[in-house]
């Protein structure tokens, strides 16, 4: 709960703030960018939202912000309760943003995919009943991807609760050591004819993405849609800029390519953006349409 004791000098004056607990993870900019604002080492509200659809947004923000640095000194119940059944979120397809980013996992994001076969958790959001009965709804959780280390959250609760398997890298393992799946190696594993699995090693050693129906290309910390260059962004290694990355082609193979870049159903590299819709998650692109 944000403490108006700690309220960030920088926020402008009304109803919504960030208090100085701020992580600066980016949740809020992404699902608010209207209201909020990078400022030197926190977010902070820069315009209060006005339209209803601002407030909502800004209500999605102080739901999945992961440290509960956003507050609103006179709260709207009834938007609040609106915003809380946003999640999951629907970006497109049958792809969803979970919201609700655990602290313990940095403030990821984490994403849902609905499949005939089974649906896939990507990195874990907060053990949440709301979030647990809504997977329910859609047919629970197969399979837990890990895109590295960092980005666990609450998996081992939804795995427990769904039985479902966890993936995860050797290289990344100590970080769930009884996880169901471990993909060794840096070969490119064809999980099923819509789930492709891509060790890229860089951020940690164990790196892996998901690619999703040859379209979603879920990247963890990998790369990134940065929306300050309008372009992609490499995970930095070592305090430097990532040059290298990976390119599938149709015959799954894997080969050092620079830029980074989504590839095509045809295994072509393609310039990728990010999903349509409000809010604009990290760690997921898609090929242009
Ligand atoms: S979502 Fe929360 S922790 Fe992240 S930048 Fe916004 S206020 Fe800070």
């Amino acid at each position: 709960m944000a403490d108006v004791a700690k309220r960030l000098s920088t926020n402008i004056d009304g109803n919504f703030f960030v208090d100085a607990t701020c992580i600066n993870r980016d949740t809020c900019r992404q699902l608010a960018p209207k209201s909020f604002v990078e400022n030197g080492e926190y977010s902070s509200v820069y315009r209060q939202p006005e339209t209803e659809s601002e407030r909502y947004q800004a209500y999605q923000a102080l739901l999945a912000c992961p440290v509960g640095s956003i507050g609103a000194l006179v709260p709207d119940k009834a938007v609040m309760r609106a915003a809380t059944e946003s999640f999951p979120m629907l970006i497109e397809d049958n792809v969803f943003y979970n919201g609700f980013n655990s602290e313990k996992s940095f403030g990821a994001n984490s994403y849902f995919i609905r499949h005939p076969e089974g649906n896939w958790l990507v990195d874990a959001p907060r053990y949440m009943k709301k979030l647990v009965d809504a997977f329910e709804r859609m047919g629970g959780i197969a399979y837990i991807f890990l895109t590295h280390e960092d980005d666990i959250g609450d998996a081992p609760r939804y795995a427990k609760h769904f039985r479902a398997k966890r993936v995860i890298h050797r290289a990344d393992a100590d970080a769930q050591p009884d996880a169901e799946w471990i993909i060794d190696g840096l070969d490119v594993v064809e999980a099923s004819p819509d789930f492709r699995i891509i060790p890229v090693p860089g951020h940690t050693d164990g790196s892996m993405a998901l690619l999703y129906r040859n379209c979603y290309l879920f990247t963890g910390d990998h790369m990134a849609w940065d929306r300050e260059i309008n372009g992609l962004r490499l995970a930095p290694i070592g305090g430097e800029a990532a040059s290298v990355s990976i390119r599938v082609d149709p015959s799954g193979s894997r080969r050092p390519h620079a830029p980074a870049c989504c590839t095509d159903a045809r295994g072509a590299a393609t310039s990728a953006r990010a999903p349509r819709g409000q809010g604009v998650p990290f760690g997921l692109l898609r090929t242009p349409r």
